[in-house]
């Protein structure tokens, strides 16, 4: 599998971390594109959400998604989720999560940084920098 640079179109093998052309950092690249993964309404059990979830995550990590969101009902799974992705943000595997505008059965989970800098939303601790 081979990947393209966003920056200047270069095509470069998987798994190089920077363009070769113009030293932008690939797996930082996004198109804003977010990707969308039921991991909840199949009745899965606690276990299979969470497979699920990683997988979702290792979908967006190799697309040029900013985000996947992720639908997660309203039950023990959504709390296992964000239990688990309290604890990858603190980690830095993914930028931040948050609910889905309005919706609470879905979680937006933010893996890179788009020109739609990510998060207008509760106050704005953290890296506090603009795009
Ligand atoms: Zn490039």
């Amino acid at each position: 599998m081979s990947a393209q640079c966003l920056g200047c179109g270069m095509l470069v093998s998987a798994g190089v971390k920077a363009c070769p052309k113009c030293d932008a950092l690939l797996e930082e690249q996004t198109d804003g594109s977010v990707l969308h993964r039921d991991i909840a309404h199949q009745h899965e059990t606690v276990a299979q959400a969470m497979c699920k979830l990683e997988q979702a995550l290792l979908d967006c990590r190799q697309s040029h998604a900013c985000g996947v969101r992720l639908a997660v009902g309203r039950g023990v799974i959504r709390e296992e989720v964000m239990r688990q992705l309290s604890w990858l943000a603190m980690n830095g595997d993914i930028l931040d999560f948050d609910h889905d505008e309005g919706n609470t059965g879905a979680i937006m989970v933010f893996m890179r940084r788009s020109q739609r800098q990510v998060l207008r939303r509760r106050g704005t601790r953290g890296s506090g920098q603009k795009p």
